[in-house]
C-alpha cells in the first residue's frame, strides 16, 4: 500500500553531487531525504575490495588534481588518506607497426589517489546524514507538479511530496528514466537528452597483480595505444605498490566476447609475459549499467553543453534543481564538479523563496 510523505527536499541520487547537496541542506537544517535507485551509493565512485579492507581498486573514478579543493577538503575533513600517482618510468606505445619504448612517463600528469577508493568521498559524505534519510533500492519514476507547488515524486512503492527536488543524476539519464508528466520546457528537455554522460560510454578494466612488477623494468605502467582493446593503461597500485595494479579504458562498444583474453593478450605484449596471468581482471562496462547510462550513451558527444545556463535556472515553477558533474559550470565530468554541483543546487534551495524560508525570515527579522 503507498502513502505519502513530506519533505522540505528530495535529492535524487546518492553519487558524488547527490550526496555533497544532502550534506549542505542537513547542516543547514532542512528536512531532506535522499532517494538511490541502486543497492549501493556512490554512482560513478565504485571501489573493489582487496584482502586489506584499508585498500580499494577503483573501477569508477580514480584521480583529482592540484585545485581542485573541494575534493582535497572532503577528503581532509574525513579523514580519507591520499597518495600521489606512481609517475616514474618509461612509457610503452603500441602501433599498429609494432610496440616502442619512450623514456619517461608521457602520459601521466601529477594527480592524487585515494588509499581506500575514491568511493570512500561518498561513504563519508552519507555518515554525516541523518540514519534512515538515505534509500538505497529506491529508483524516482516520476516527478510531477502537484497543483499545490511543490513536487510529488514516484517511487514503485511511494509518493513522496517535496518542497524542492535535486535532480543529482546525469541529465539525458533522467529524461530517460524519469517522467515529467510534460511539464519540462521544450529546450530544456533537448538540452538534457543531447549532454554526454561523462565516461558513461567507457569500459575500465584493472588488472590486480601480486606486485608491481613493471616498475622494476623501469616501466611507469603507462602504455598509449593505437590498436587497443585497451586504449591507454596506467599503473593504479596503491600506495607503496601495494595492491598492485594496472587499468586501462577501452571503448565499452569493443566488449564482447573473447574480450578478456585479449585485454591479457595485449598488456603481455606491452609488459611482459607476468602481464598475462593478473590474479583478477575487473572488467567494469559503464556502458551497460542501468542507472549511469541512457541508451542513446554512445552517441552523445558534445561536450560544449556540460555546465549550460538552463541548468542554472530551477525548473517546474522554481522546484525543481539541476545537480550531477554534467551541470557543474567548473571541472565538470570531475568529482569537483559533482561536488560544486551539488553544492550550488543546494544553495539554490536555501535562497528559494519557499514556504520554509518566509518562516525562517519572520523568525530573525526582528531580532536585527
Ligand atoms: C571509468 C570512470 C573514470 C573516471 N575517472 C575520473 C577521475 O579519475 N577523476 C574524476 O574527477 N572523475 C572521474 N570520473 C568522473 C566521476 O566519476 C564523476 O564526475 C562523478 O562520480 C559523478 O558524480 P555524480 O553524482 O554527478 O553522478 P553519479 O555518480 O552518476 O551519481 C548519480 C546517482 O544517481 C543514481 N540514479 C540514477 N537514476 C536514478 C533514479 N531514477 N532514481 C534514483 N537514483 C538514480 C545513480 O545510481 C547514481 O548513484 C570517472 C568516471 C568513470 C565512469
Amino acid at each position: 500500500m503507498s502513502h505519502q510523505e513530506s519533505y522540505d527536499v528530495i535529492v535524487i541520487g546518492a553519487g558524488a553531487s547527490g550526496l555533497a547537496a544532502a550534506t549542505a541542506l542537513h547542516a543547514a537544517g532542512r528536512d531532506v531525504v535522499t532517494l538511490e535507485a541502486r543497492d549501493r551509493i556512490g554512482g560513478r565512485l565504485l571501489s573493489a575490495p582487496t584482502v586489506r579492507p584499508e585498500r580499494a581498486l577503483d573501477l569508477g573514478a580514480t584521480w583529482f588534481w592540484d585545485g581542485e579543493e573541494r575534493v582535497r577538503t572532503l577528503a581532509a575533513r574525513s579523514g580519507i588518506d591520499t597518495f600521489e600517482q606512481h609517475l616514474a618510468g618509461d612509457t610503452m606505445l603500441q602501433e599498429t607497426t609494432g610496440i616502442r619504448r619512450l623514456t619517461g612517463n608521457l602520459i601521466d600528469a601529477p594527480s592524487r589517489r585515494f588509499a581506500a577508493g575514491a568511493q570512500s568521498l561518498t561513504s563519508a559524505l552519507a555518515a554525516e546524514l541523518p540514519t534512515g534519510t538515505l534509500r538505497v533500492d529506491t529508483p524516482v519514476t516520476a516527478i510531477h507538479p502537484n497543483g499545490q507547488g511543490g513536487l510529488d515524486v514516484l517511487t514503485p512503492a511511494d509518493t513522496l511530496h517535496a518542497e524542492h527536488v535535486i535532480l543529482a543524476v546525469p541529465p539525458a539519464l533522467a529524461l530517460e528514466r524519469i517522467d515529467f508528466a510534460d511539464a519540462l520546457p521544450a529546450d530544456l528537455v533537448r538540452l538534457a537528452q543531447a549532454t554526454p554522460v561523462w565516461m558513461g560510454a567507457v569500459a575500465k578494466v584493472v588488472a590486480h597483480y601480486p606486485t608491481a612488477f613493471w616498475r622494476e623494468d623501469g616501466l611507469a605502467g603507462a602504455a598509449f595505444s593505437r590498436t587497443g582493446p585497451l586504449q591507454e593503461i596506467h599503473d593504479m597500485s596503491g600506495p607503496d605498490g601495494e595492491p598492485a595494479a594496472l587499468f586501462g579504458f577501452a571503448h565499452a562498444r569493443t566488449v564482447r566476447p573473447g574480450f578478456e583474453q585479449a585485454v591479457t593478450a595485449q598488456l603481455d605484449r606491452l609488459f611482459g609475459p607476468a602481464a598475462a596471468t593478473p590474479e583478477a581482471l575487473h572488467v567494469q562496462d559503464w556502458s551497460g549499467e542501468r542507472w549511469t547510462a541512457p541508451s542513446t550513451v554512445q552517441r552523445l558527444a558534445d561536450y560544449s553543453l556540460f555546465g549550460q545556463r538552463l541548468y542554472l535556472r530551477p525548473a517546474l515553477g522554481g522546484r525543481l534543481h539541476w545537480a550531477s558533474t554534467e551541470t557543474a559550470t567548473e571541472y565538470a565530468g570531475h568529482i569537483e564538479g559533482a561536488l560544486a554541483a551539488g553544492e550550488r543546487a543546494a544553495r539554490a534551495v536555501l535562497a528559494a523563496p519557499s514556504s520554509t524560508n518566509d518562516i525562517a525570515l519572520d523568525v530573525t527579522t526582528p531580532s536585527r
